[in-house]
């Protein structure tokens, strides 16, 4: 299973609601944590692999027993607001602020189907935030300010060039 990098057109792709755990979705995800693992991330969304179901995983600890699948989240309470740095796997090298909220209540279904609430604070709730929105279609450098996208240009455009596709058509907003 091999992690996207951006300017992959296929990360800006807006994901569909999963409606079924079958084997082989348990099977996908596993293969997700194997791949997040090796590449040393703490979450990883399916946009990420080539997949468009709303599903992501972490894994802020590392341990087993940190491990976490969320399947069709939806964030239905946030609070509290503060820039940190945040990067991504499929941006590899660059680091942006980036405005989250500090904390944030998540009801998504696990791997085995149950529903679950789970409140996430701060580098938790910030991967959170972070992954619902590569499901869509979002990256942190959409998000950074004005003058902060701009210093990247650079780098931006060396990670087109390394990866080759098509560089990205839209601009921020
Ligand atoms: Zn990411």
């Amino acid at each position: 299973m091999e992690i996207l990098k951006y300017p992959d057109p296929f990360l800006r792709t807006r994901t569909k609601k999963l409606e079924q755990i079958t084997n082989g979705v348990i099977e996908r995800v596993r293969e997700m944590f194997e791949t997040m693992y090796k590449a040393h991330g703490v979450g990883l969304a399916a946009t990420q692999i080539g997949w468009d179901a709303r599903v992501f995983i972490k894994n802020i600890t590392g341990k087993p027993e940190g491990e976490e699948v969320h399947i069709n989240p939806v964030i239905v309470e946030k609070s509290g607001d503060y820039a940190d740095e945040e990067g991504c796997l499929s941006l590899p090298s660059l680091r942006g602020k980036i405005e989250r909220s500090e904390e944030v209540l998540l009801r998504s279904m696990g791997i085995d189907g149950e529903a679950q609430e789970v409140r996430h604070k701060n580098l938790a709730a910030r991967a959170v935030q972070h992954e619902i929105d590569h499901l869509d279609g979002m990256l942190f450098i959409h998000r950074l300010r004005p003058a902060d996208r701009v210093l990247m240009r650079g780098a931006l455009r060396d990670l087109e060039r390394k990866y080759k596709a098509r560089p990205e058509q839209d601009s921020p907003s």
